[in-house]
């Protein structure tokens, strides 16, 4: 790396972001041009939109060297538009990653930089404070509190795709094979000396998220179901709970039955209760197979994580 003009690669995954591209670009722009010896590229991944985010895209790249553009050949989703930017930013010395909704503002991007050439190889953009309410806003607080006590590698909290990746980062990264992706899991995965910014999460700027509530409940299952086993662990032991249980009844009822106590005819609804809540538990035990079998499924598969279609400017 060259240490007086480090270059640094700012990856930032497009989905139908034709309403805050405008003011995206201009508040990049406005970071480069401080004083400063890094060389600054971005890479945008257009991620199949269906508005005319890559045509403005396309406009820019054409005008300005700095900007360069992926464009994939449908919507892959928020994780393989990452991907695709973390394995396309080849000459970076570190890759920053966000959002273009300016929920993670570019004003803060100095700063990771700077704890960067402090020394750290991670470097994750803490919210201080979030500007979403209601639902999605209780949601993400939910997840954050059951990922953090059931996965092998918590996340920490209050983080999400906002950060910065040094060279060797980038590169166990891009050693990844797997094609459910938790960005945020992975960061901590993959190791490396890590470092905390603090910074002030804003409600999206324009425009609708593309993350909608359903993908957003997927991606929680991702993250749950690829780092931890514990939902295994739960149906295993509700199993032994269950089968502990009723090998103690069925002790019971036989020695009665041997010393001649008399056995009650009626029980129809103890029968039906017990019938409904085994079927139930098992059936519960099986969707929780089944959501580690389908995952097993699409990575046996290997299927690449995405297309591209077109590339444009940064060769
Ligand atoms: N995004 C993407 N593909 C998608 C959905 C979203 O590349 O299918 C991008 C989007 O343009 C934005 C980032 O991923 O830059 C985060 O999306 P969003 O703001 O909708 O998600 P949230 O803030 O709810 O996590
Ligand atoms: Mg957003």
């Amino acid at each position: 790396m060259s240490v007086l003009h480090p270059a640094v690669t700012v990856v930032i995954p497009i989905f139908n972001e034709e309403a805050v591209l405008p003011e995206l670009l201009a508040r990049l722009t406005a970071v480069f041009d401080l004083p400063g010896a890094v060389k600054w590229q971005v890479l945008f991944v257009d991620d199949g939109s269906a508005d005319r985010s890559a045509e403005i895209l396309r406009g820019r790249v054409a005008d300005d060297p700095r900007f360069g553009l992926i464009e994939l050949s449908r919507n892959f989703g928020h994780q393989s538009a990452l991907r695709a930017g973390l394995a396309h930013a080849a000459h970076a010395d570190a890759v920053v990653t966000m959002d273009a909704d300016l929920q993670d503002p570019p004003e803060c991007i100095p700063a990771l930089v700077e704890a960067w050439q402090a020394g750290a190889e991670v470097v994750l953009a803490v919210r201080r404070s979030r500007e979403e309410r209601g639902l999605r806003r209780l949601g993400f607080d939910i997840f954050h509190r059951v990922f953090g006590s059931l996965s092998d590698f918590p996340i920490e909290q209050n983080t999400g795709t906002f950060g910065l990746l040094a060279r060797p980062a980038v590169e166990a990264f891009n050693q990844l094979p797997e094609s459910n992706r938790f960005f945020p899991g992975l960061r901590t995965w993959v190791g490396f000396k890590r470092a905390d910014v603090l910074y002030d999460r804003k409600e999206r700027a324009a425009g609708q998220p593309g993350q909608t509530m359903r993908r957003l409940v997927r991606y929680a299952l991702d993250g749950l179901f690829s780092f931890s086993y514990l939902p295994l662990r739960t149906v295993t032991l509700v199993g032994m709970c269950v089968a502990g249980v009723g090998f103690a009844l069925g002790v019971f009822y036989v020695t009665r039955r041997l010393f001649g106590v008399e056995v009650a005819q009626t029980g129809f609804t103890t029968l039906v209760t017990l019938v409904l809540f085994l079927g139930g538990v098992q059936l519960i035990g099986i969707g929780v197979l089944g959501e580690y079998l389908g995952r097993i499924y699409d990575e046996v598969k290997r299927r690449p994580g995405y297309f591209i279609k077109r590339k444009s400017g940064l060769e």
